[in-house]
């Protein structure tokens, strides 16, 4: 229920808001009797109204998947939710907690239920909207920190001050930053979320330290379970038709690693190769897979090729550059396939990625975006 201090068409008369040495709004005791001294509320009388839920489909769209440990955490939520048990997720920053919820959200959704997410701080509350329209595209999502309306939205992201305009309101109360400033140690915010959920609603809490006593089975994720962030490409920007010199490869080349330079075309990739005296890869080769070995093992450290070999090679001491990245054969995901080839083994996780482009792109943003995504999953 939606407390209002305001009667209003279809609103329902609750009665006083200081009764019995309590105040409705924020459940403080601490009350004289005709002020809460926590809220300020000064004996005003309250109205209630039920938000309405329409039963639709919720879709749930990730453009990535989940790694080993996000989809065990998820299943632990979504299980606990299902036999209705609060539970707590404990994972270090940026590793991707967030996403984890998501299956239990779209489940509590698709069964008409009422799912909201906390968030102590104001902050985030309109990042993670951002991040959650284009996750559940059939969903009305709604922020509220104060000057928003919650009308006909589906899922909510809310502020924890902003919840003391709900009462038994919530199936589902994702909490996150449990134990964290302003939340851990605040008996106010805590009678928020609790006056707000369903007397048997579910709460999830996370949390990125173990300070506060947990009540509820814990799953905890490890960051080295998932291994190193994705390298960040360094892009340069270079004239028209400009072609690098065998000089400027060289600097690239460091002493110990090796270089696969991609192209746009077969004919580029002849050339270029024909030019620093080195082998290529194209589509013309029958014999890709000889020429991949030899690379591996001798002493050459550089290979020209088409995005032949945009996936499914691994090669220790790698690093990749894309020769003329503004071409359209280039799409943003082929740049990130290209930039996952380097640093895929444990003793070189970080390898470099050069791109170098005639024009500034959108597609280049895409791919420093995606990458800065990852890495906060991680
Ligand atoms: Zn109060």
């Amino acid at each position: 229920m939606k407390i209002l201090k305001r009667k209003t068409t279809n609103s329902v008369y609750l009665g006083e808001s200081i009764k019995d040495g309590m105040c409705l709004i924020c459940e403080s005791k601490n009350v004289t009797s005709n002020k809460c001294l926590e809220c300020g509320n000064t004996q005003i009388p309250v109205y209630g109204i039920q938000r309405k839920v329409i039963n639709k489909n919720h879709i749930l769209k990730l453009n990535f998947s989940l790694s080993c440990a996000q989809r065990q955490a998820s299943n632990f939520l979504l299980n606990h939710y299902k036999n209705r048990k609060n539970a707590y997720l404990k994972a270090v920053c940026g590793s991707g907690k967030t996403e984890v919820t998501y299956e239990t959200i779209l489940y509590s959704l698709n069964r008409g239920e009422k799912p909201l997410i906390a968030i102590p701080r104001k902050e985030i509350v309109q990042e993670l909207f951002q991040r959650l329209k284009s996750t559940f595209p059939s969903t009305i999502i709604k922020f509220l920190d104060g000057k928003n309306h919650d009308d006909e939205a589906d899922l909510l992201i809310s502020t924890v001050h902003q919840l003391i305009n709900y009462k038994d309101e919530f199936d589902l109360i994702i909490l996150d930053e449990a134990d964290a400033f302003p939340y851990a140690n605040n008996d106010y915010l805590k009678r928020l979320v609790s006056k707000s959920l369903k007397k048997d609603g579910i709460i999830i809490k996370m949390s990125a330290t173990e300070k506060e006593y947990v009540d509820a089975d814990t799953f905890t994720m490890n960051r080295r379970y998932h291994g190193y962030n994705l390298k960040m490409p360094i892009f340069y920007k270079m004239k028209p038709s400009k072609i690098i010199s065998s000089n400027e490869f060289k600097e690239i080349l460091s002493s110990n690693r090796k270089l696969i330079i991609y192209v746009s075309s077969i004919n580029k990739a002849e050339r270029l190769a024909e030019e620093l005296n080195v082998n290529c890869c194209t589509s013309k080769n029958k014999n890709t897979s000889d020429i991949i070995k030899s690379f591996k093992s001798n002493k050459d450290k550089l290979l020209i090729s088409t995005t032949i070999l945009e996936r499914g090679i691994t090669i220790k001491n790698l690093d990749s550059m894309i020769y003329d990245a503004s071409d359209r054969i280039f799409s943003h995901q082929t740049i990130i396939q290209i930039c996952g080839r380097v640093g895929r083994s444990y003793d070189d996780p970080y390898g470099n990625i050069y791109i170098f482009y005639e024009k500034n792109s959108i597609k280049f943003n895409l791919v420093k975006d995606y990458i800065n995504r990852m890495n906060r999953m991680l």
